[in-house]
């Protein structure tokens, strides 16, 4: 079985004009398949910057980043485009749904985007992605008529949809309150047990730390792997 995430030694500076800023400084770390893992630190210590290299949306400035058996930083624009779409499903803090879009369009927009598939598969596809997540009666609202909890659960369907190994999701809960941020990652904790799905998320809610099976920790530019109990003591 082939790790979900190897990162080797993995640097990330960012150029603003004349200044640079090192976001990473060498993070060494593997995360295996099937893991329901918190990637944890304080705002600005680079959660968000690893999320989007593991996703393909940027690249590392030096070492060694394979995700899904691929190495990511050597993809080109496009290869790296058809590897997120194909590969990676993206949950975000403030939930991105399309807002013209019905709770069921939206998780079919992917498969439209992606996958050619018949309409009659893609909308049984819809049908047992929005029961998964318990979002059928919801299925004909506008993001607009749904609550932020409902909203997040249409959000994780929509990163399902193409059949993503990993789902890499930023700040999932930070706009939930505490009990619904518990359930949505209770759900996410279902969908990793069912389907085998590796979730990877960053969060700095103290609540959902105790719901995960691994912890990376960052700081200072690099990453420390923690089993969760030892983080509970940290
Ligand atoms: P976090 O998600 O943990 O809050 P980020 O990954 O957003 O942290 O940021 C890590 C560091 O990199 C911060 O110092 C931030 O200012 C810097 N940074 C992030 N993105 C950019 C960018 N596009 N250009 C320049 N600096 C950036
Ligand atoms: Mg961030």
């Amino acid at each position: 079985m082939p790790d979900a995430v190897v990162a080797e030694r993995v640097v990330k500076r960012y150029r603003a004009g004349e200044v640079e800023v090192t976001a990473l400084r060498g993070v060494t770390f593997t995360l295996p398949e099937r893991r329901f893992a918190a990637l944890i630190g304080p705002s600005g210590s680079g959660k968000t910057t690893l999320l989007n290299m593991i996703g393909a949306l940027d690249r590392p400035s030096e070492g060694r980043l394979v995700v899904l058996g691929e190495e990511v930083g050597h993809l080109s624009r496009r290869q790296a485009a058809r590897f997120r779409a194909e590969r990676i499903g993206f949950v975000f803090q403030d939930f991105n749904l399309i807002p013209v879009l019905t709770a069921a369009e939206n998780v079919e927009y992917p498969l439209v985007m992606v996958q050619s598939w018949p309409a009659e598969k893609r909308r049984k596809r819809v049908a047992e992605l929005l029961a998964a997540v318990d979002m059928t009666s919801e299925a004909n609202k506008r993001p607009d008529q749904l609550s932020g909890g409902q909203k997040q659960r249409v959000a994780i369907a929509r990163a399902l949809a193409t059949g993503a190994k990993l789902v890499l999701a930023d700040e999932p809960t930070a706009n939930l309150d505490g009990e619904t941020a518990q359930r949505v990652i209770a759900l996410m904790r279902r969908i990793r047990d069912e389907e085998g799905v590796t979730f990877l998320f960053s969060t700095h809610d103290p609540r959902i730390i105790g719901a995960v099976d691994t912890i990376l920790r960052i700081e200072d530019g690099a990453v420390r792997m923690e089993a969760p109990k030892e983080a509970a003591h940290a």
